[in-house]
């Protein structure tokens, strides 16, 4: 079985990751223009007309720029929860009504083969997720926008080979930057984004459960830089005694284009 994961873009500019396994081609959000995504899907060489489904994650206009000029072209069958089919449907009634598919946040629900569960996740929308996409023995987990390090998101993740994780600040760079007080304390905030720091927390621990490759993701432009996320995530996994490219590959996602197609296989047959 093999398992492919490709972040297109990440971060507050536009959100989008390839996933496919099992023959079941999907995206996680689709935060970029559908030109953009179309273009990106190439570079890795997937026709956009191939995906079978789009997730979405919520409803801010990073994680659904795209959607509605990508189920009217195309049209790609989308799933969201309730919650952030209000928040869509607030801002683009342009979605044809044949593409719009419910699911229960914390019920399990498969696109072929691949089994997806969607959990909460602390963050200021209507009714965030993130996801887990399991085919057979493998597993991977999507979870950004999350203001903290909560129960709901460690347990469901846990146990995933691949992780899209988000690394969104340093906070020090936010507390010294130039945001507004209100929008400092809204990124910093329990509903708001992750800190490079609580990033590498997280995955420390989720190393322990089976994860061997992580993408740092939905970096600020303003309040990180990739190489800090990178050093401190890395940094982190060492002092804990793992040697980072041996017992976990760290990557960290590109703002503005595909980052490193990870492959993975767990040996058994197609
Ligand atoms: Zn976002
Ligand atoms: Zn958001």
């Amino acid at each position: 079985m093999r398992m492919t994961v490709c972040p297109l873009f990440s971060g507050s500019s536009g959100n989008s990751i390839y996933y496919a396994c099992g023959g079941v081609r999907l995206l996680v959000d689709a935060g970029m223009s559908a030109a953009r995504i179309t273009a990106e899907l190439a570079q890795i060489g997937v026709d956009v007309e191939e995906l079978d489904a789009i997730l979405v994650t919520h409803e801010h206009v990073d994680h659904v720029r795209g959607l509605g000029v990508l189920c009217r072209k195309y049209g790609i069958p989308v799933y969201a929860n309730e919650g952030t089919w209000n928040g869509i449907l607030q801002k683009e009634n342009g979605i044809p009504l044949r593409c719009m598919h419910t699911f229960y946040t914390g019920e399990d629900f498969f696109i072929g083969g691949v089994n997806v569960r969607p959990f909460a996740i602390p963050h200021d929308a209507m009714e965030p997720v993130g996801f887990t996409l399991s085919c057979k023995s493998m597993r991977c987990g999507v979870a950004t926008d999350i203001g903290h390090i909560a129960p709901s998101w460690m347990e469901a993740v846990a146990g995933c080979q691949a992780l899209v994780l988000e690394a969104n600040h340093d906070v020090e760079m936010v507390e010294r930057g130039p945001y507004p007080l209100r929008l400092r304390r809204r990124i910093l905030g329990r509903s708001g984004h992750l800190c490079n720091e609580d990033c590498a927390k997280a995955l420390l621990q989720l190393a322990q459960t089976g994860t061997q490759a992580v993408f740092l993701s939905h970096l600020s432009a303003d309040n990180n830089l990739p190489e800090l996320a990178y050093n401190t995530v890395c940094g982190a996994l060492a002092q804990a005694g793992m040697t980072v490219g041996e017992d976990i590959r760290v990557m960290v996602s590109r703002r503005d284009r595909v980052s490193d197609l990870l492959v993975m296989d767990d040996g058994a047959a197609q």
